[in-house]
């Protein structure tokens, strides 16, 4: 039908619903708010202490509202006393409003690196790395706690913040691959994805930001998995395949005497070696 006065535009009619397997949180102010009543009537006394903790139910998980806009940090601002957790909180908050400050100020940011030093560091993108990376993407490194992190943002669109650290530095320190690639990977399937907190979280992780963590401070991820979740509660949540794994080997199940089980994968890599690859990098980098 032509509208009159309307231009004549050709328009391939109403995008069908993108498809989605995740399971995504309610959306709308009114569940933002229930959310919200939920993490402080609860878990913001415990907030410092525990928002570290992915087998928690610990920190507030309103990103996606916080991304969307249904709310505006002032109005969590707004609820917040002078308390050692509330102060943490909103220290949280000020993180997300820094990086969109960076970002907005160097636009170039978004998927080069901030420390322009850091472009002569060696990362792999032949055929191995492309295989490693969709090992990585799919949630199968034989590292579970990376592995679990993968497939809880499979699922419902969200990760754990300390997981994504996580995740992030063991691509970018054990398998060596471009952070852009985890990056690109991670705004496709976050129901958060912002693209400041996202790619300068990412920057962070690689060393290559704002006040990044120092490239050489490389993550063991089962020492980070054994003093996050301590009695591998979160792996097992994402992981059912070591739900016989008894505690002590659940996030190095290579280790247990019974070995790996078969539905679950061996290591692609050995941590302790590929953590002398990435310092022999960054020596090439700075002569350090
Ligand atoms: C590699 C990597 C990628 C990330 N990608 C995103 C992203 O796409 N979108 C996103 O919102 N956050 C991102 N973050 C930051 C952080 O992981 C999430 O904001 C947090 O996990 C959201 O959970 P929450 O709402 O329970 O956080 P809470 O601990 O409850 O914190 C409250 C709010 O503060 C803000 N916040 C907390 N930590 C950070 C942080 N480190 N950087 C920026 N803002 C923060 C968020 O808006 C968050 O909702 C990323 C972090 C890393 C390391």
């Amino acid at each position: 039908m032509n509208l009159r006065g309307a231009p004549d535009v050709k328009c391939d009619g109403i995008p069908q619903e993108p498809e989605c397997a995740a399971t995504l949180p309610a959306g709308g102010e009114e569940a933002a708010w229930d959310r919200w009543e939920h993490f402080a009537g609860d878990a913001l006394g415990r907030y410092k202490e525990e928002r570290n903790n992915p087998d928690r139910d610990g920190c507030s998980m309103l990103s996606p509202y916080l991304r969307f806009g249904v709310l505006h940090p002032r109005q969590l601002l707004a609820e917040l006393r002078p308390d050692p957790n509330h102060d943490h909180y909103r220290s949280e908050l000020g993180w997300r409003e820094f990086y969109a400050d960076v970002l907005h100020h160097q636009p170039r940011t978004t998927w080069e690196n901030l420390q322009l030093k850091m472009n002569a560091m060696p990362v792999d993108t032949d055929a191995r790395a492309k295989q490693r990376f969709a090992a990585w993407c799919e949630g199968k490194t034989g590292y579970p706690i990376v592995d679990a992190g993968m497939r809880q943002m499979l699922a419902t669109g969200w990760m754990h913040n300390r997981v994504r650290m996580i995740v992030a530095s063991f691509l970018v320190k054990d398998l060596h691959l471009p952070w852009q690639w985890g990056a690109k990977f991670f705004m496709q399937h976050l129901v958060d994805g912002d693209i400041a907190s996202n790619n300068h979280g990412w920057q962070w992780t690689a060393g290559t930001g704002t006040d990044a963590a120092p490239y050489f401070r490389i993550f063991n991820p089962a020492m980070q998995a054994e003093k996050f979740d301590p009695n591998g509660t979160y792996v097992r949540t994402w992981l059912p395949e070591l739900a016989s794994v008894p505690d002590k080997f659940v996030h190095v199940p290579s280790e247990s005497p019974s070995g790996v089980p078969s539905s679950y994968v061996a290591p692609i890599v050995d941590h302790g070696e590929e953590r002398d690859e990435a310092l022999r990098r960054y020596k090439l980098v700075t002569g350090k």
